[in-house]
């Protein structure tokens, strides 16, 4: 039995699944929190696609079932653990925020009280987030940054993020939280907006539908590739002092510019093919994120690797892919 064991909670997810290769790569053993659900057939797909589903253990469990978290940690017993699973979706978090606080605030401190209680000397990575910044109080955002949560997802991020460092500082525990802007990836969730467009790009590329109805196409969001911002995960649980690291590209965008890099990838013009729709607009709106990763370039040797042309060609890529093979994720 190999001596580096990981867990992972929010395998099956996008960043579950490309932190897993990362790991396998790296000759861990890789174990991850599954929830149960009735749809066996939809389970691991994102694990399946990315071709590592037989090289990584699921236990069976949930973030607001403390026990499960405790016995499956006795019995992996981990050196490290990323707590990835969360309400991951800032839409939905209106419709759902107690769920919400449940999963993405309280779920981590029974993940942190999981830790402290099986093995408190497990290096810990919390996954926060640059929704946390909100309302922007600077207009480029670092670890010193004030936050301002715009949403109950943000709010719960916060109450985690806050959490993570407090365990850190009460029990001496080696917690990092990544403050990570948003990345994206072929194994994105299909209702962001990111691949939402490049999934729609495709489906227009190939006829089967004439138009794609948005939001706030002004919005900006700092965007980068899911597989580069894995490492810095794994670059903060290497590090002798855990700390806080702001992972970012340094870039900012607005939707409508990703719009036309999707389109133009496949020789269309966006705006023949976007429509308005209110239904897509959000109480409370983030107008801009955009991050300084400094410190982790200095302390972690981190630096994203995949411009954002390359990141919108690969989604559009996979999604045209998988529309003609019929192997939709
Ligand atoms: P996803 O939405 O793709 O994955 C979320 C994961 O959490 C899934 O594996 C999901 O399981 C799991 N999960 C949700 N609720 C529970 C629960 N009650 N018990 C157990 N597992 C649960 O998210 P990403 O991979 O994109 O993001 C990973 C983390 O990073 C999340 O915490 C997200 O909020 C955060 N983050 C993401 C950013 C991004 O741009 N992607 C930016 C900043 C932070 P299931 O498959 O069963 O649904
Ligand atoms: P978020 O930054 O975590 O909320 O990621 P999303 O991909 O869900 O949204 C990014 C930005 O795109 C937000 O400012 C949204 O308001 C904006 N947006 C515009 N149209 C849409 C849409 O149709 N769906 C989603 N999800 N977001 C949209």
């Amino acid at each position: 039995m190999t001596s580096k064991r990981a867990f992972i909670t929010g395998i099956t997810g996008q960043d579950g699944a490309y932190l897993s290769q990362l790991l396998v790569e790296k000759g861990y053993e890789v174990h991850g929190l599954l929830r149960r659900s009735a749809s066996a057939d939809v389970v691991g797909t994102r694990l399946k696609w990315i071709g590592i589903a037989d090289r990584v253990t699921l236990h069976d469990g949930n973030m607001m079932d403390l026990g499960s978290l405790i016995r499956i940690i006795e019995t992996v017993e981990p050196v490290e653990i990323y707590n990835l699973a969360a309400q991951s979706f800032v839409k939905s978090s209106w419709q759902q925020p107690y769920l919400t606080g449940m999963t993405t605030g309280m779920g981590v401190t029974n993940m942190l009280e999981a830790t402290r209680i099986v093995c408190p000397n497990a290096r810990f990575y919390q996954a926060s987030s640059s929704e946390m910044f909100g309302l922007i109080q600077e207009p480029i955002q670092s670890e010193t940054t004030p936050f301002y949560p715009r949403s109950p997802y943000a709010a719960a991020k916060l109450y985690g993020h806050w959490m993570t460092v407090n365990y850190r500082e009460s029990f001496g525990m080696h917690a990092s939280s990544g403050i990570l802007f948003n990345h994206e990836s072929p194994l994105r969730g299909i209702e962001f907006v990111t691949r939402k467009i490049t999934d729609g790009v495709a489906r227009i590329k190939l006829g089967l539908i004439k138009k794609i109805a948005l939001g706030n196409l002004d919005a900006k969001r700092d965007w980068g590739h899911a597989r580069d911002y894995v490492k810095a995960m794994w670059l903060m649980t290497q590090q002798e002092q855990a700390g806080d690291y702001v992972v970012a590209t340094g870039r900012t965008v607005t939707v409508r510019d990703f719009c036309n890099l999707a389109f133009a990838h496949v020789g269309l013009k966006a705006e023949d093919h976007i429509e308005i729709d209110p239904r897509f607009m959000r109480p409370a709106e983030v107008e801009v994120l955009h991050g300084n990763p400094a410190k982790a370039q200095k302390h972690l040797g981190w630096a994203a690797e995949t411009s954002l042309e390359k990141l919108v060609s690969e989604m559009v890529e996979a999604d045209l892919d998988r529309l003609v093979k019929h192997t939709h994720l």
